[in-house]
């Protein structure tokens, strides 16, 4: 019910300052033995135009501003929070990284300038697989050992229901 009435206000507003900018040009038309009413026609047209116009241009600088903090996003994405220690002091200190830079952080215990150099190894992927196999053979044989225990505990239950029924006779 506010944002109705707020709407309607600035509506109101606006025609009433199109309509005031209009009898002005069209008073203007008049002195100058023009009709006022195509001047109060021409400035109306020309107004929802220009309004038009910087609409247009707002919502192009909002896009290109939400463009903008989305590339500032992904930059922060790609950068890493590591934990270095300083070469000077050896002091630990956490730091941004990215891949493509020349990395430096400043020693938040002595002040001193630390460069970062990256190094990257590379492993077979065939390890990792071979470690799978042998995980999932000894998840298979743990399951193999419940499933013997599991009837072996069936086998007990029905040693002691068979027990039972011979104590029940
Ligand atoms: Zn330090």
């Amino acid at each position: 019910m506010i944002e109705l009435k707020r709407i309607i206000s600035i509506i109101i507003k606006s025609l009433t300052i199109t309509a005031v900018v209009s009898a002005v040009i069209g008073f203007t038309f008049n002195l100058l033995g023009l009709n006022f009413f195509a001047g109060f026609f021409i400035a109306v047209v020309l107004q929802f135009f220009g309004w038009w116009l910087f609409d247009i241009y707002t919502n192009k600088k909002f896009m290109a501003s939400m463009a903008n903090a989305r590339a500032q996003n992904n930059l922060a994405d790609s950068y890493q929070n590591i934990e270095l220690v300083c070469s000077y002091c050896g002091a630990k200190n956490i730091t941004r990284i990215l891949l493509n830079k020349n990395n430096t952080f400043k020693c938040m215990n002595c002040n001193n300038v630390n460069g970062i150099k990256i190094e990257l190894t590379t492993t077979r992927t065939i390890t990792p697989l071979i470690a799978d196999k042998e995980l999932s053979e000894i998840f298979s044989k743990l399951q193999d050992n419940e499933n013997s225990n599991q009837r072996q505990n069936a086998v007990n239950t029905e040693k002691v229901k068979l027990d039972s029924s011979k104590k029940d006779k």
